[in-house]
């Protein structure tokens, strides 16, 4: 188990969501903020959720 940068909740990174918010966080974790595998799901889904609300890159 991994402790999250961002809220210190404990989580495995082998076992994250597989929503297409947690599909976009996991994108920007790696290409932007470059801290795969140290965010949690929720933190990702919260943060793609935002990127796919205000940044045009991610809008469908
Ligand atoms: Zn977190």
């Amino acid at each position: 188990m991994i402790d999250c940068i961002i809220c210190g909740q404990s989580f495995d990174p082998e076992k994250l969501p597989e929503s297409p918010e947690a599909q976009v966080g996991i994108l920007l974790a790696q290409e932007r903020f470059n801290d795969e595998g140290r965010v949690c799901g929720e933190c990702l889904i919260s943060r793609g959720r935002l990127a796919m609300m205000y940044d045009c890159q991610f809008r469908r």
